[in-house]
């Protein structure tokens, strides 16, 4: 794992993000949804992996209706320290605007308890395009999978193509939670 694209695309004299650093993992694989108020709205899901954070932007954010099909575009990895990351990127810089914590929390592959196992089957999951993992968060909980889509269009472009959708369970609801637009960390809105 590489934390180099990130790296090019930000200066680190202007914006207060982190630089990026490969990190051993902890006790659990931890994740995170940034809410992110640059161009244009979006969610910006990540998840760790190898010691770094695997991303996703999701300009609708995520769902709890298991019906509902996300759009989520694969981006460069981001560091692990990049998960408690609030603020305001600077006009001019990479992903200009202000990002809050939205949520985060815990994950591991799908019925997967154990740490080994689970990291072998999410690298499977994610070879196939098939990613099954369970949040355990203050607004996202239970099983979510990330299903790669080919692009009919571009076949480089259909790798970063990826569907995040809620799979059934005691957690599913048609509520919109994304109602919910307070920071988990700091209170803060957009
Ligand atoms: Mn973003």
């Amino acid at each position: 794992m590489t934390l180099s694209i990130y790296n090019e695309k930000r200066n680190f004299a202007e914006t207060s993000e982190p630089e990026g650093k490969v990190v051993e993992t902890g006790k659990a694989l931890r994740f995170v949804v940034q809410k992110h108020n640059a161009s244009q709205l979006h969610y910006d899901f990540r998840l760790e992996l190898d010691g770094v954070l695997l991303s996703w932007a999701v300009p609708k954010g995520p769902s709890l209706d298991p019906k509902v099909k996300r759009l989520a575009m694969q981006v460069e990895d981001h560091p692990v320290d990049y998960i408690d990351f609030e603020g305001t990127i600077p006009e001019g810089n990479y992903g200009a605007g202000e990002v809050i914590v939205w949520d985060t929390g815990t994950y591991h592959a799908h019925g997967i308890e154990n740490m080994e196992e689970s990291i072998k089957a999410l690298h499977e999951g994610l070879e196939k395009g098939d990613l099954k993992f369970q949040l355990h968060g203050k607004k996202l909980n239970g099983s979510f999978v990330l299903v790669r889509i080919k692009n009919r269009f571009s076949k480089k472009e259909g790798d970063t193509t990826w569907l995040l959708i809620k799979h059934k369970d005691e957690f599913v609801s048609d509520e919109d939670i994304l109602k919910d637009n307070t920071s988990v960390l700091s209170d803060r809105k957009l």
